[in-house]
């Protein structure tokens, strides 16, 4: 089929059901092992919705107490190219040199 390449493309850009959930337990992991992510960030799709754009990027959420992405308001759902990043030490003491 010709536009299966298309179809596949579109499944890949849609968020699992439990995107937040999943990563920001994976952050929470990765903190409490004493590793190198410090808390996360949401990179905002580049066309976000406008609740997206009041996030500010460079708030350092700890995974507790980010916003679940899809925001609840999206007009995208699922498809919302919103996404957490992990923020490591290292950046975090390049932010406060
Ligand atoms: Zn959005």
């Amino acid at each position: 089929m010709a536009f299966e390449w298309l179809d596949t493309f579109y499944r890949k850009l849609e968020k699992p059901e439990d995107y937040a959930e999943r990563t920001l337990a994976a952050y929470r992991l990765g903190m409490q092992s004493g590793g190198a992510i410090v808390g996360v960030r949401i990179v905002r799709d580049k066309d976000c919705c406008q609740e997206a754009r009041e996030i500010s990027e460079d708030r350092i959420y700890h995974p507790d107490e980010a916003p679940r992405l899809p925001l609840p308001g999206c007009p995208k759902g699922r498809f919302c190219r919103c996404v957490y990043r992990p923020v490591m030490r290292y950046e975090d003491q390049e932010g406060d040199a």
